[in-house]
């Protein structure tokens, strides 16, 4: 039997990319899932399909930049599976450009969603996972914060915001109730090219994806290995690149 059967996971982020991915592998070892993104069309789709297959699979529409949005997925996780096992901080968006653009929309943008968007998700489950005296948060941050690069200076910073956020909760949680994981992916064949507002930099970034971008399943497969540890055990970083990325 895996580890994460029965488990009860909740992702934002899960109608595309990494989200869906890591719904569909976790359901396939016996997680129930509970989606959430703002496209619901797909998420159904998405939950069907894992439901054809056996699993367990409920959504909601979140906009994780809605506070009562997240509060709302982790009450579904609760009233549909009796509780919330893991809550997986994925949505994302990826307004890059120089600073000098000032883009401020886009820079807003970016904070509202990575990063404002995991603190309401903290602030949802957090009482719940106190409540049952366990919980595991895990969050997709970005290599893009460990080598900064020209054009994803705000983006970074985002993700580096919530890689330091993680290790404060963690540092305060050291009661063993809840676990923390900040998984770091490098280039990933997925969606995210398309919040680029910028087409050189699009251009820039999906020649890179092209080049050199890995599954998204491989990410999936690096949070269900965190998420499959004993309770002792707390995976805080994982780093997950494509081999030939600089
Ligand atoms: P996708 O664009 O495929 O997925 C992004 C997901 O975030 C979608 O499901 C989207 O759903 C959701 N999302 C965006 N804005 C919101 C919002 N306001 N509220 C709720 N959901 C939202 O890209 P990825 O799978 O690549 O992105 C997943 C995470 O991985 C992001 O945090 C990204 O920064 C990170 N990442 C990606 C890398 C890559 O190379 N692809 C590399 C490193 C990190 P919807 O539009 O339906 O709401």
């Amino acid at each position: 039997m895996s580890a994460i059967e029965g488990k009860v996971v909740a992702i934002t982020g899960a109608s595309s990319g990494i989200g869906e991915a890591t719904a569909r592998l976790l359901a396939e070892r016996g997680a129930a899932v509970v989606l959430g993104a703002r496209r619901t069309e797909r998420l159904d789709e998405i939950a069907r399909q894992i439901r054809d297959r056996g699993g367990r699979a409920v959504t909601r529409a979140v906009d994780v930049t809605a506070r009562e949005d997240l509060e709302r997925l982790v009450g579904l996780a609760v009233t549909e599976f009796g509780r919330l096992d893991v809550l997986v901080g994925n949505a994302g968006i990826s307004k890059i450009g120089p600073v000098a653009d000032l883009d401020v929309a886009g820079w807003s943008a970016m904070i509202d969603v990575n990063l404002r968007g995991v603190l309401y998700g903290i602030a949802a489950a957090l009482p719940v996972f106190r409540e049952q005296g366990q919980g595991h948060l895990v969050t997709t941050v970005s290599t893009a914060g460990l080598k900064i690069t020209p054009t994803m200076a705000v983006y970074a910073a985002t993700k580096n915001a919530v890689r330091t956020l993680l290790e404060g909760l963690r540092q305060e949680s050291t009661d063993g109730v809840l676990r923390t994981t900040a998984v770091s992916p490098g280039y990933v064949r997925t969606e995210l090219a398309d919040s680029i507002d910028d087409p050189e930099v699009r251009e820039e970034i999906l020649r890179n994806m092209n080049q050199y971008a890995i599954a998204p399943e491989a990410v999936a497969r690096a949070v269900a290995f965190a998420i499959e540890q004993p309770r002792e055990v707390e995976i805080g970083e994982i780093v997950i690149r494509p081999t030939t990325q600089n």
